[in-house]
């Protein structure tokens, strides 16, 4: 073939080096040509093949182009790829159709560039020089080379820390030489190939990627064992839930288990800087009961009330926690605990917890709403924590739900929350209990007022739950917090209200279950929220 109807031949396509060790299972001629016959059957336009038997197998089954090598063992016991012209006119003779030399430093020494003429005057085949460099492309192109190919970047002193694909060089080449450069080496995937076209490369061999089981079957094997590795590792963290009459804070081990809990009060009213140094009191007094049972935590989760930026400063907080708005928590706490801290809104971090650890392991679009003296509410949305834009998002509370109502805590008046938390569930009661969990007993206990009083929370967090619905689509809906416990009558009764409300109704599916976390979800929340953070873990689906 002349170097025009190679080039015809392989410009564009795949050429597939097919090689196998001494040693390796695939070693030989009849198993080198199998492999030819399926990379051509696969789209290969060339075959690159290593000593004249492989050759002749090879022949015997494909038309396709040869590029012919002979590595031979060089007396310093390092390998050189076709180093003598018998070694290259057995190769032509087998039904190669073109010779690859090794036109590095070492082949030259053994003189390979004049081995090119050499080659193109009495075999009559083009040749093609394996280079590592630029130096040795200008010197194989000088002495006639037809090819130029990236072979042997990384197998040379000079270049032997270059160990991977690397498309700047095949630019760097394509720039310099006047013939066509075919990219070899490290080629490990199809996008490592198309990247090398898109380099400017005539065509692209691939080898161990195709060849080798032994290496493909390793590569697979170290990636999963190291990611069953990474994923299995217990891990430990500091969760703490800072609430506005308690800071509740555990010791969570990242398969989710709670090893350790306990509970201060938090100084609500006493502004940043008490509520700072009670959470790093908090966090004293955890890494030492930790260091007591034999745990090291890795990092450190906060859940707080009040909208937190990604950084951990409080971007806006209610008077409930007077002060707490511009405070750098997630900084201050870093700096006094030397871990890392991660610090996000209660509502939201109990959503992280119910994905990593409880109901919402397998949904990827739902909602919590935490039913208490407030309305939380956290959601993710297509496997993403929704925060917003100005992480203030999720305040489903402060929909407006009546013209004229009652006085929310925000100011505003007919707020969601004051229709759906304690307060309205004691007056829908008739002021006639003094918390919402005698309210629940009665309606449990069979007394109808009670009952009626329930019923008319429910449907006005149906209302809201309705809004939330239209607007998201979400699979489910977690519900926890203080007016869920002991209350199955309140998801029986928001469930049949949503039916009448939400149109259409039964193609969404949708669920509606308890929060499987308990009293300590926030705690769980804030450590998935540091195991997400610190590990870039995912959720475990498993
Ligand atoms: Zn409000």
């Amino acid at each position: 073939m002349t170097p025009d109807e190679v080039k015809q031949a392989i410009q564009g396509r795949l050429i597939v080096s097919c090689q196998a060790s001494e040693g390796d299972t695939f070693h030989g001629p009849q198993l080198m040509s199998r492999f030819a016959a399926a990379a051509v059957a696969g789209g290969a336009a060339a075959i690159r093949a290593n000593g004249p038997a492989d050759v002749r197998a090879i022949r015997s089954v494909t038309t396709v182009p040869i590029i012919g090598i002979h590595k031979v063992r060089h007396h310093d016991g390092l390998v050189l790829i076709t180093p003598s012209f018998e070694s290259a006119k057995a190769l032509v003779e087998s039904g190669a159709d073109m010779i690859a030399i090794d036109c590095t430093e070492r082949g030259q020494q053994v003189g390979a560039l004049g081995l090119i003429s050499e080659i193109h005057a009495q075999l009559n085949v083009p040749v093609l020089a394996d280079i590592a460099d630029v130096e040795h492309a200008t010197s194989a192109l000088e002495s006639g080379a037809d090819f130029l190919l990236s072979t042997l970047r990384g197998h040379t002193e000079g270049t032997n820390h270059m160990r991977k694909f690397d498309r700047s060089f095949i630019e760097e080449l394509v720039r310099t030489s006047r013939v066509p450069v075919i990219a070899e080496g490290w080629v490990s995937s199809p996008e490592e190939a198309r990247q090398a076209i898109a380099a400017g490369a005539l065509s692209v061999v691939v080898g161990t990627a195709i060849t080798r089981p032994t290496e493909i079957a390793r590569s697979f094997a170290v990636a999963i064992e190291s990611e069953y590795t990474r994923r299995n590792a217990l891990n430990y963290a500091i969760g703490i839930d800072l609430g506005g009459t308690q800071t509740k804070y555990g010791i969570v081990r990242s398969d989710g288990v709670l090893l350790f809990k306990s509970a201060v009060e938090t100084p609500a009213k006493s502004g940043a800087r008490a509520l700072l140094d009670s959470l790093k009191r908090v966090i004293a007094t955890a890494t030492k009961r930790a260091v007591e049972l034999g745990y090291e935590p890795a990092a450190i989760g906060v859940a707080t009330a009040g909208w937190v930026e990604e950084t951990g400063r409080v971007v806006y907080a209610t008077d409930n926690l007077p002060g707490w708005t511009g405070t750098p928590i997630g900084e201050e706490l870093a700096l006094a605990s030397d871990l890392p801290v991660a610090v996000e809104n209660d509502a939201n971090a109990l959503a992280v917890g119910e994905k990593y650890f409880g109901a919402a392991i397998s949904f990827d679009d739902f909602v919590c709403l935490t039913l208490g003296t407030g309305l939380g509410v956290g959601c993710y949305i297509g496997g993403v924590l929704n925060r917003g834009k100005h992480y203030l998002a999720n305040q489903l509370g402060h929909i407006p739900l009546v013209a004229n109502g009652v006085l929310c805590s925000c100011g505003v008046r007919g707020c969601l929350e004051s229709y759906v938390n304690a307060a309205a569930l004691i007056r829908y009661a008739g002021n006639s209990h003094s918390t919402a969990a005698q309210v629940i007993a009665a309606a449990n206990a069979g007394d109808e007022k009670a009952n009626a009083a329930l019923r008319t929370l429910a449907c006005h967090l149906a209302r809201g739950c309705a809004t939330l619905i239209a607007l998201l689509d979400p699979q489910a809906l977690i519900l926890g917090g203080g007016l869920t416990e002991n209350n199955p009558f309140l998801i029986t009764v928001l469930f049949e209200e949503l039916a009448k409300l939400v149109r259409p109704w039964e193609d969404r599916c949708l669920r509606i279950i308890p929060s499987q976390l308990g009293y300590y979800g926030g705690v769980l929340g804030a450590a998935a929220l540091a195991f997400e953070r610190v590990y870039s873990l995912e959720p475990n689906t498993s």
